[in-house]
């Protein structure tokens, strides 16, 4: 058996190592390291595939989200409401802002931001919703988007986890993950779906004005050479991720279709067993669909619900099996983001989540010898 990886970039490179490379080449020997042609055809290329009207590069995923909220002209005091549950990069950059970070609980079957919750946590001061599509699933953007326009909010979209996911509308309709806000964030670090080969990142927008603004911040809050409009940032997409990224993005409903057969075949293992929860897809009638994206399994998330997770945790390290607790902590509890207006009642969600998640091997390279040896080693345990 191939040794188990939490995700194999290695793997997968084998598959677009000659383009890769000939690209990578073709950028050293033309010097076009930043802002270079392959960016833009990039930005133009994942434009088309998201059906979004502009697509803004930038360095990372924390940057996209942190240029979004000054794009909108978010001021210190107003208040961002975001899930609990999740990286702490959605938070941080509220803070960084001098924003009011509000927390809130999210849903057992979804692991996303709770309606009811965030529709509780609105006041006057109140300015924005960040729903984070965790794991590779939307979150409801229906009701959050009826929310955001009934109390007048911004929506931004923290879609670093399901680029290329599809969320069904209650009337039937589809849109890609990130393009149903305001604005939509993403990140390219290398084991997200759609990574490069080092730090990046982007922000979708189909508001022109807004793309503008944009555009301005992401280089020193200048729209004309040396004219500086707004205070800016220098968050740049490198043209050498650029080409690793063009490189994969057509792949990408291929990786997520793989990322899907490996959630069903972990699915099939798990089936019946009443410990285990395996993840939902909360949008859709099937388990997990062969024809739709609604979920593009960015993690495989189980709860054990049996106390046991911390020595599974164990139990597979010893089997030298990589997992992942994402996230061991609730932000709210996190040193950095305590407030004292907070209720250890408002949270009871994430705080069992926390006890019970774990996060098994997930990419594009698992085989069926692999995900056998998985299941059959998490089922002993568990079990035991
Ligand atoms: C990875 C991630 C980010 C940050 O992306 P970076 O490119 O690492 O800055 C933000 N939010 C979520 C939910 C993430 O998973």
């Amino acid at each position: 058996m191939r040794k188990i990886q939490m995700v194999d970039l290695g793997g997968q490179y084998e598959g677009i190592k000659e383009q890769v490379n000939s690209a990578i080449a073709t950028i050293m020997e033309t010097s076009a390291f930043i802002n270079g042609p392959e960016v833009r055809s990039f930005q133009k290329e994942l434009e088309d595939y998201l059906g979004v009207k502009h697509v803004i590069p930038c360095a990372n995923g924390t940057d996209a989200l942190q240029i979004a909220m000054m794009g909108l002209g978010l001021k210190p005091g107003d208040e961002v409401i975001t899930a609990d549950f999740t990286f702490a990069a959605t938070v941080e950059v509220i803070a960084l802002l001098q924003l009011t970070p509000v927390l809130v609980d999210v849903d057992m079957d979804s692991f996303n931001i709770n309606i009811e919750a965030v529709e509780k946590a609105i006041t006057p001061k109140t300015k924005a919703i960040v729903p984070v599509h965790l794991f590779g699933q939307c979150a409801n953007m229906d009701a959050i988007m009826q929310l955001a326009e009934k109390h007048n909010l911004f929506v931004i979209e923290d879609n670093a986890q399901a680029i290329g996911a599809d969320y069904t509308f209650d009337d039937g309709r589809k849109q890609k993950a990130g393009t149903i806000g305001h604005v939509g964030a993403t990140s390219f670090f290398p084991s997200k779906n759609l990574g490069a080969y080092g730090d990046g990142g982007a922000i979708f927008t189909n508001d022109d004005k807004l793309a503008h603004t944009l555009r301005g911040i992401v280089n020193h809050g200048m729209y004309e050479r040396y004219h500086h409009d707004v205070v800016g940032v220098n968050s740049r997409l490198d043209s050498i991720q650029a080409a690793v990224l063009r490189a994969k993005l057509p792949k990408l409903d291929g990786y997520c279709d793989r990322r899907r057969a490996a959630a069903r075949s972990y699915n099939q293992a798990f089936k019946g067993q009443s410990n285990i929860v395996t993840p939902q897809t909360v949008k859709c009638e099937k388990e997990i669909c062969d024809d739709c994206s609604c979920h593009v399994f960015h993690q495989y998330t189980l709860r054990i619900t049996n106390g046991k997770r911390d020595g599974l945790v164990k139990h597979l390290a010893e089997n030298d099996i990589p997992c992942g607790v994402y996230y061991p902590i609730p932000l709210h509890l996190q040193k950095a983001y305590v407030d004292e207006r907070y209720d250890e009642a408002d949270f009871p969600v994430t705080n069992q989540l926390v006890k019970e998640v774990i996060s098994l091997p997930m990419h594009t390279e698992l085989d069926d010898e692999q995900i056998n040896f998985i299941t059959k080693t998490v089922l002993e345990f568990v079990n035991g």
